[in-house]
């Protein structure tokens, strides 16, 4: 607990200083790349045939995707705290390398806890953080993978807390870093509300975003949650199917429980052990999700759905011919479930899918893919 009220002191103090949000406000634009474009996907609304379609794009950020958004304004809050070593838990690799190019960017020294399993998966990745200066930490309880890592790094965290900020990649964990993750990834939707102003003079119909721990999603929504109007779709992992039990469709099929210091829906078995989640995308299969995603869910402020591996893909070739960018494979998730689901919008409806990234990275598993259906 000292730990946690020493952050969310620090935190309280600095976002309201002067000093700190400029800093933030001018790497966001400088280094990340930000505000990112609210896109009008022409071809992808003529094939859907239904709402008119924006992507916000995201995938546009330095390093492709939007965890850049709050490795950025965490590692500043660490330095401004005075905390001199970085450490972060990485399960597809993502997180570790915006937590890493943060790191070489300030000059910190940086430590990833990835499980075994992911090491091997992952292996480019592993890589590129290297490359960056950062030491990957093999982790080998567990199923060693996401959450083994994750009980690793929260350990290294209080044994060393005097000197080292821990940097959570989601809106997962103990409070405060759900919330503290979550106003960083904000920045999405305040830009989205401006941007779809100026693009059509209104607020979107809908918004939709994949939902992995549930930050992009987060950093989408929050900012509109208070618009009654503005209808939320947040997308999981239903992997090989919900019926399989392998999934990681944690809103669509868990049960409330507590897993790294936080109350929240998870997936886990008669003896309360966690099971394993499975999704073709690394990027979504955490077992459980962010506790605010959980109390929208509660309240029927946002609905959650799901979508397949197989439909991911599919989504994933038709937007790259259809509009000339490949979805990272848990966006394709999110696209995946809107191509089905057109039919609940009125032509003319403005819905805004949060194109959390870029599909690069996920060529190797696409191949694959194709190779297992051959
Ligand atoms: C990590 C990741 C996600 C899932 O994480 P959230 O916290 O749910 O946003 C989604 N999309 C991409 C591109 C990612 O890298």
């Amino acid at each position: 607990m000292m730990a946690l009220n020493e952050l969310e002191q620090g935190y309280r103090k600095l976002r309201r200083e002067k000093s700190f949000t400029a800093e933030l406000k001018s790497t966001l634009a400088d280094f990340v790349g930000r505000p990112t474009p609210l896109y009008f996907a022409e071809r992808f609304t003529n094939h859907v045939r239904g709402p008119r379609i924006w992507f916000k794009r995201e995938d546009l950020t330095h390093t492709g995707a939007h965890k850049i958004n709050n490795t950025v304004g965490q590692i500043l809050l660490a330095r401004h705290m005075g905390k001199e070593r970085i450490i972060a838990e990485t399960g597809a690799g993502q997180h570790g390398l915006a937590t890493a190019t943060v790191c070489a960017r300030f000059g910190l020294p940086c430590i990833i806890y990835m499980g075994a399993e992911d090491i091997e998966r992952q292996a480019p990745n592993v890589q590129k953080m290297n490359l960056l200066g950062a030491e990957v930490r093999e982790v080998t309880s567990g199923s060693a993978t996401l959450k083994d890592a994750t009980s690793e790094a929260l350990r290294d965290w209080v044994t060393n807390v005097r000197d080292t900020f821990y940097i959570i990649g989601s809106v997962v964990g103990p409070h405060p870093y759900p919330m503290i993750v979550r106003d960083f990834q904000a920045v999405i939707g305040r830009e989205t509300r401006r941007q779809a102003r100026r693009a059509f003079g209104k607020l979107p119909s809908a918004l939709i975003a994949c939902i992995g721990g549930g930050s992009n999603a987060l950093g989408m929504f929050h900012p509109f949650v208070s618009d009654k109007k503005v209808a939320m779709y947040g997308i999981e992992a239903a992997g090989k199917g919900l019926r399989s039990g392998l999934h990681a469709a944690t809103l669509s099929k868990g049960k409330p429980g507590v897993l790294h210091g936080s109350f929240s829906y998870l997936i886990y078995d008669r003896d309360g052990q966690i099971i394993l989640p499975h999704s073709v995308s690394a990027g979504l299969d955490y077992p459980g999700v962010g506790p605010e995603h959980s109390y929208l869910k509660d309240i029927g402020r946002v609905m959650y759905h799901s979508a397949t591996d197989k439909q991911a893909i599919e989504a994933f070739e038709e937007v790259t011919r259809l509009e000339g960018i490949v979805p990272a494979m848990e966006t394709s998730h999110a696209l995946a479930w809107l191509v089905r689901n057109s039919d609940r919008f009125k032509k003319g409806d403005n819905v805004v899918v949060c194109f959390s990234g870029r599909g690069d990275k996920d060529m190797p598993i696409y191949d694959r893919w194709q190779r297992e259906k051959s």
